[in-house]
């Protein structure tokens, strides 16, 4: 569209000089973009392009992926390792030696005088897979605290918990060919076109060939929402209850695929009385979705030939998320919508490792999906890795979110976080701070210098980031993609295999067990251990992934010549489930409402999200010029009927009050909301957090971040823009 301009300028595409093209894959979301960075004659990285040949993007990139090598000289990086005695002094620099000299004897003192499990580690999703598997040799077999995990928690737990509790394991089941053969696509909370763009586009692309229903539940009109051809705007947190209602339609109506459930699942009778109690006019009272339109959904789903669920964070961060995993997992047993092309209930990940550190961490268990509980398990990695069985505790220590309380209470003593940003990320921004002040000792590891968090450490690390180093990362679908090293660690900071690795030789027990020095080498143990299980990689190679440009597990050594996993596989095709007995669990999942909801003094539901320009915490987003351009600053969508109640206009700022805190952001209109919502951006610092409870769920341990309730209150606009500013310091 021109709007009247006589002349079309034309397009000018800067010439950026490149003489190479190194191919990568993307560190943002998890959608797994291949890409490749130019560089130019001396040997910069200058411009970034999709790759075509790449099944999951086919050329394309988001907003994100395009600037991407802008990211290697962006501000606020780690040049050197720092470290001080008290957080109340300045920080010196130091070399390596004597950074990590100091990590070990800190640690062995934190262990010596108040137990192993007094020091805690909390990673991330977004270093390499090799890294993952060496940072949890180092944690489970030297350094030997039980308490260890990974910022995932925030985001995937419930995803994970939910498909172990319906399947026996966790590993999504589906794949992004499925768009292409749904015949119904349901999507629980996930706004595709802001938080996984490209697989938006991917969906789109399968609907221009064939149109078939999309159905969104969210309580907010996204993008995606507004894309769909029903949308059903549901009350915070009571996805359970029209899940259970869409069963109960499904199976009084006779909708149900029987032969699937006798044949694949147990727990059928249990599952049928709970469903009775759902009928959709109960339901309706409770979830604000209308009892008839939960029957067509319910019909659409479960005639079709083959149909499929999605979810993200809607799904997941709530107080129940675990069980909304399962409900999901269940709707989809019952109509036999698991393993079949177009058939299956797919979580969208989240970060571009989340499925890394899932598979090979350690954090809830010991590499490859195996369980501390089970004691062959045990056996096999002590063996494999040459260290002391006896030294591996027998069941799952703390989550993230329960570290944090066991820090208040002095339980935990020393901490290590490892490429993530509490200070932003976690609910209850007051409560997290006290925390990281009253340690005795808090190491830092990150790529990026400039966050609050790093106010707190005694030992600052600075890692390099993303194509820096070289190594994989799972996406969405179990496609294991290459990151080619495309440039030198920026200054002095160290690969994180090179930091593990270094720290491990401090420890004495680290006699005996082998540390690779390569992550091509460290790939080679982990094929070994992947031998004959569900995620088994035994066939690839770095060479080889970049040739597929991206394979999708399980790919052993037979299945390396298989067209599918280079195209779209899918777990559980023959019916059979990881559980010993090879039968999913349908679970009967009743509701219980313990959710923060609105109330005469914080009469708003506060919801919160993503936006295209930034991810997550903006250690890397806020620092690139573009993505700050368009998007800059906390806002707060409200509508506009509620604005004009309260006497508020557009792009004024406001105070958010909640039981927690309070925040200053501007107020947007929209109807994207309703009259009793607001949404707000979680990615900006000392804002949606300051705001947050973050209650629990009893299974993932995940925060419920989209249900709290607020007020709104009117505040100085000079004041509030000095505070906009202080905010925007991190
Ligand atoms: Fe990167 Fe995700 Fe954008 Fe793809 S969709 S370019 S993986 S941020």
């Amino acid at each position: 569209m021109l709007f009247n301009r006589k002349k079309r300028n034309p397009l000018k595409i800067a010439d950026k000089k490149v003489v190479d093209w190194k191919y990568t894959t993307c560190g943002y979301c998890s959608t797994g973009c291949s890409l490749d960075i130019g560089l130019n004659a001396a040997g910069k990285p200058v411009a970034t392009r999709g790759t075509a040949q790449a099944d999951v993007n086919r050329g394309k990139l988001c907003v994100k992926g395009i600037f991407e090598h802008e990211l290697f000289e962006s501000s606020g990086r780690g040049a050197e390792p720092l470290m001080r005695t008290s957080i109340a002094d300045d920080y010196h620099s130091t070399n390596w030696d004597s950074a990590l000299d100091f990590m070990a004897e800190k640690i062995k003192h934190v262990q010596n005088e108040h137990g192993r499990d007094s020091f805690a580690v909390v990673s991330t999703g977004q270093i390499m897979t090799e890294e993952f598997y060496t940072l949890g040799k180092l944690v489970r077999g030297l350094i030997g605290t039980n308490n260890y995990d990974g910022n995932t928690t925030l985001c995937m737990a419930s995803a994970v918990s939910g498909y172990k509790r319906s399947f026996g394991s966790d590993g999504p089941p589906g794949c992004y060919d499925d768009f292409e053969h749904t015949q119904c696509l349901l999507a629980f909370g996930s706004n595709l076109p802001e938080q996984h763009p490209i697989i938006f586009w991917r969906l789109k692309e399968a609907l221009e060939k064939r149109h078939f229903p999309v159905i969104v539940v969210d309580p907010r009109v996204t993008m995606f929402a507004q894309f769909a051809d029903i949308h059903l705007p549901i009350t915070p947190g009571t996805d359970l209850v029209l899940l259970n209602s869409l069963a109960h339609v499904i199976l009084t109506e006779g909708l149900a695929d029987l032969s699937y459930i006798h044949a694949h699942t147990n727990g059928y009778a249990a599952f049928e009385e709970l469903a009775k109690q759902y009928n959709p006019e109960f339901a309706e009272k409770i979830c604000g979705i209308g009892a008839e339109l939960i029957r067509k959904v319910a019909r659409i789903y479960a005639n079709a030939d083959a149909a499929m669920s999605i979810w993200t964070m809607g799904i997941n961060q709530s107080t129940h998320g675990s069980d909304g995993v399962a409900a999901i997992n269940n709707l989809n047993l019952i109509t036999g919508n698991i393993g079949k092309p177009g058939g299956t209930s797919l979580s969208i990940t989240g970060q571009c490792n989340a499925m890394g550190t899932r598979e090979w961490s350690s954090c809830s268990g010991l590499p490859g999906y195996r369980q501390l509980e089970n004691p062959e398990h045990r056996t096999e990695i002590a063996n494999f890795w040459g260290t002391d069985e006896s030294f591996f505790p027998q069941q799952r220590g703390m989550t993230m979110t329960d570290i944090f309380p066991a820090i208040e209470r002095g339980e935990v003593k020393g901490l290590w976080l490892v490429a993530t940003n509490p200070m932003t990320s976690m609910p209850n921004t007051a409560r997290i701070r006290k925390c990281l002040d009253s340690l005795d000792f808090l190491v830092v590891q990150d790529a990026y210098r400039d966050v609050e968090t790093t106010n707190y450490a005694h030992l600052f690390l600075p890692a390099a980031v993303w194509a820096e180093k070289e190594g994989c990362f799972t996406n969405t679908e179990r496609r294991v993609n290459l990151v080619r090293q495309v440039t030198e660690p920026h200054l002095n900071s160290k690969p994180d295999h090179w930091i593990f690795s270094n720290l491990a030789k401090r420890f004495s027990n680290s006699v005996g067990m082998n540390f690779p020095e390569t992550t091509a080498g460290i790939f080679e143990e982990m094929k070994t251990l992947s031998k004959g299980r569900l995620l088994d990689i035994s066939g690839m190679s770095h060479d080889l992934i970049e040739e597929k440009k991206g394979i999708q597990w399980p790919f052993s050594a037979e299945e390396s010549t298989r067209e599918e996993n280079t195209k779209g596989s899918r777990l559980y095709r023959d019916g059979k489930f990881e559980f010993a007995d090879g039968k999913a669990k349908l679970l009967a999942l009743p509701f219980n409402d313990n959710n923060e909801a609105p109330c005469s003094e914080y009469p708003f539901w506060l919801n919160s999200g993503r936006v295209v320009e930034h991810f997550h915490t903006r250690t890397k987003t806020g620092k690139l010029g573009n993505m700050n351009k368009f998007s800059p600053t906390p806002y707060m969508e409200i509508n506009p009927e509620a604005a004009a109640d309260l006497g508020i206009t557009q792009s004024e700022y406001v105070k958010l009050v909640s039981r927690r805190g309070d925040a200053v952001v501007m107020a947007q209109l929209t109807h994207r909301v309703a009259k009793n919502m607001v949404f707000i951006p979680f990615h900006f610092h000392d804002c949606v957090n300051r705001l947050t409870l973050g209650l629990l769920d009893p299974y993932s341990r995940q925060p419920a971040y989209k249900q709290n309730a607020v007020r709104i209150e009117q505040i100085d606009q000079k004041l509030a823009s000095k505070i906009n500013v202080e905010m925007r310091a991190f």
